[in-house]
């Protein structure tokens, strides 16, 4: 089962996504993680593509689609996040899944107005040590600056800063929005109100995949 979480920057992706790999066993690919990864390793691959996470554009397709193809071999039970994030990385997305006899059977778009995303986006911060998110309006640690899980120290991403966000959700409107009236044409789209609490997202993704399951 191929999955792809689509939703602006602070639409929750990434929290939601690692809920529902747990529940259902799915193989989490999230391409912001990876790059912040390599990038950290300065990797060639993160040396590649460090200026562009670092202002908020996109990592160039051929690039991405790569690692993303090397990633994706072999797995078939799959959520995607954070790819596709254009038309040219959806378009290079289906030919990768039908080499291997597999299909997108979901896509689901997670919709989160753009000043509720900016918010969530600038009030995060990150474990350094082991990667938990915080966020301190909704979820602010217990104490200031550590990680509940593991005492780690929290901070913010370089690309959360108020200027960089904003710039990363005006990308997502020119180039990400558009998939949403290229997947409904594919007859695989559903949308979740990513407005509501983290619970209630996480409720109303699980129906969905459940149903879409029910269907196989
Ligand atoms: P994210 O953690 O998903 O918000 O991604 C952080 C950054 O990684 C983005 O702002 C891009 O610079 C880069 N990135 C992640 N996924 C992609 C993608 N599919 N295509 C191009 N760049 C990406």
């Amino acid at each position: 089962m191929i999955v792809i979480l689509l939703g602006a920057p602070g639409s929750g992706k990434g929290t939601q996504s690692r809920i529902l790999s747990a529940k259902y066993g799915f193989k989490h690919l999230a391409t912001g993680d990876i790059f912040r990864s390599e990038i950290a390793a300065k990797t060639t691959l993160g040396l590649k593509a460090a200026e562009y996470v670092k202002s908020g554009k996109l990592v160039p397709d051929d690039t991405v689609t790569e690692m993303v193809a090397g990633k994706l071999e072999g797995a078939e039970k799959c959520l995607l996040d954070g790819f596709p994030r254009n038309l040219a990385q959806a378009h290079a997305l289906a030919p990768l899944l039908s080499r291997q006899g597999e299909a997108i059977d979901l896509v689901i778009f997670m919709n989160l107005p753009k000043k509720e995303a900016l918010k969530r986006l600038t009030s995060r911060r990150v474990c350094g040590s082991c990667g938990e998110v915080f966020n301190f309006i909704s979820r602010p640690p217990k104490t200031e600056g550590k990680c509940d899980q593991c005492g780690g120290n929290l901070t913010q991403r370089e690309d959360d800063t108020e200027a960089t966000a904003d710039k990363r959700l005006m990308v997502f409107e020119d180039l990400t929005r558009p998939l949403v009236v290229y997947y409904k044409a594919e007859q695989v789209f559903q949308e979740v109100d990513a407005s509501q609490s983290l619970e209630e997202v996480t409720k109303n993704l699980c129906a969905v995949i459940d149903s879409s399951r029910a269907l196989r």
